[in-house]
């Protein structure tokens, strides 16, 4: 049974950085300002992350690294909402099985914090023969969590990952492109014993700040912006229909020209990949660029949840969702003119 635990967990934890965009969601999820995040060994050592974020009561977390368990269920009306946004209670559950999980957490009306450690989706006791009841500690407001060896029981997922200063770099890019998508929320990330961090930014400074201090200040200063919607009016439409969508795009002019496609996508505040909606994207960039020269392209797309598709598991990083084509068109028209409009 825990061989297939570890297998399953594998499909939805490929590598370190797949773990770190889980437990980055958490925290944006738990409303953190502040995301630091540290690395030992690419994160196949240690991987790190500490928020500022609602925290966890004490009486959830011997649940928490239980599969299905998520408490956002109350915050969505419908079940199927809750699922296509990928809440699925089995991030953690799977961390724990194929990695040493702790927690460290403290809501704001807890006096002190409390620290947990998780094992084939279940609390282990700190020494042999306690119970593993959550033990007091010291702790600021906000979730700490820690994932060690990560694979030490999956030896074929283990063998599969890079080098360490490749996942590294994997760690680094998911958490540039969140940083750029949550300009408010301050991210740090650093390599354990390292007094300078390698990625940086503060809270509250605006998206093309970001994108300056992240990506360099050669692409922020050709950045161009578009937001684009689906028509609603007054008979139909509003937050209840599954049909409304909303986009908003920064991308490079063709004063810009990279050797590579840069392409951050979120739909519903998810980091996706869509290779339909780049190519469509870059169709139009070719009509402006000159050839084998590729741009920077932000693009945030909001949908119904119910108007994502089901059928894709939510954790797979790739999405489709209801009218994608005729979204998709209506963004890469709204790209053109204004990139069209701009060299003129
Ligand atoms: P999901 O996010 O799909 O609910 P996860 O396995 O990722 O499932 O997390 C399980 C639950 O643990 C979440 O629903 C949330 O209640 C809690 N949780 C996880 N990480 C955090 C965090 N950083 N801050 C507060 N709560 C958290
Ligand atoms: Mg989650």
């Amino acid at each position: 049974e825990s061989l297939i635990n570890r297998i399953a967990a594998g499909e939805i934890i490929h590598r370190p950085a797949s773990a770190l965009k889980e437990l980055i969601e958490n925290s944006l999820d738990a409303g953190a300002t502040s995301i630091r995040v540290v690395v030992k060994d690419g994160g196949m050592k240690l991987l790190q992350i500490q928020d500022n974020g609602c925290g966890i009561r004490k009486a959830d977390l011997p649940l928490l690294a239980e599969r299905f368990t998520t408490s956002k269920l109350s915050t969505f009306s419908d079940l199927s909402a809750l699922t296509t946004y990928g809440f699925r209670g089995e991030a953690l559950a799977s961390i724990s099985h194929v990695a040493h999980l702790s927690a460290v957490t403290k809501t704001k009306s807890d006096s002190c914090a409390w620290k947990a450690s998780y094992s084939d989706g279940v609390p282990v006791p700190s020494k042999a023969g306690q119970t593993p009841d959550p033990k007091p500690c010291a702790g600021n407001d906000g979730t700490t969590l820690t994932i060690e060896d990560l694979f030490y029981n999956t030896p074929t997922r283990l063998s599969a990952l890079r080098s360490s200063s490749e996942e590294y770099a994997r760690i680094l890019d998911v958490m540039t492109k969140y940083a750029v998508h949550n300009p408010n929320v301050s991210f740090v990330c650093k390599k354990a014993g390292s007094s300078s961090p390698e990625l940086s930014t503060p809270s509250s400074s605006d998206i093309t700040q970001t994108i300056r201090l992240l990506y360099g200040h050669t692409i922020a200063k050709e950045l161009v912006h578009i937001t684009s919607s689906s028509e609603t009016n007054d008979e139909h439409g509003g937050d209840d229909d599954p049909e409304s969508w909303t986009a908003e795009a920064y991308f490079t002019n063709a004063n810009y020209q990279a050797k590579k496609t840069v392409f951050l996508l979120f739909i519903n505040h998810r980091l996706v990949e869509s290779p339909r909606i780049k190519r469509s994207i870059e169709s139009v960039y070719s009509g402006v660029l000159p050839k084998g020269a590729s741009p920077f392209v932000y693009l945030s797309i909001n949908i119904h949840p119910r108007s994502v598709d089901v059928n894709v598991h939510p954790t797979k990083r790739e999405v489709h969702f209801l009218n994608e084509e005729a979204i998709t068109e209506k963004i890469s028209d709204s790209i053109q003119s204004k990139l069209v409009g701009q060299s003129q």
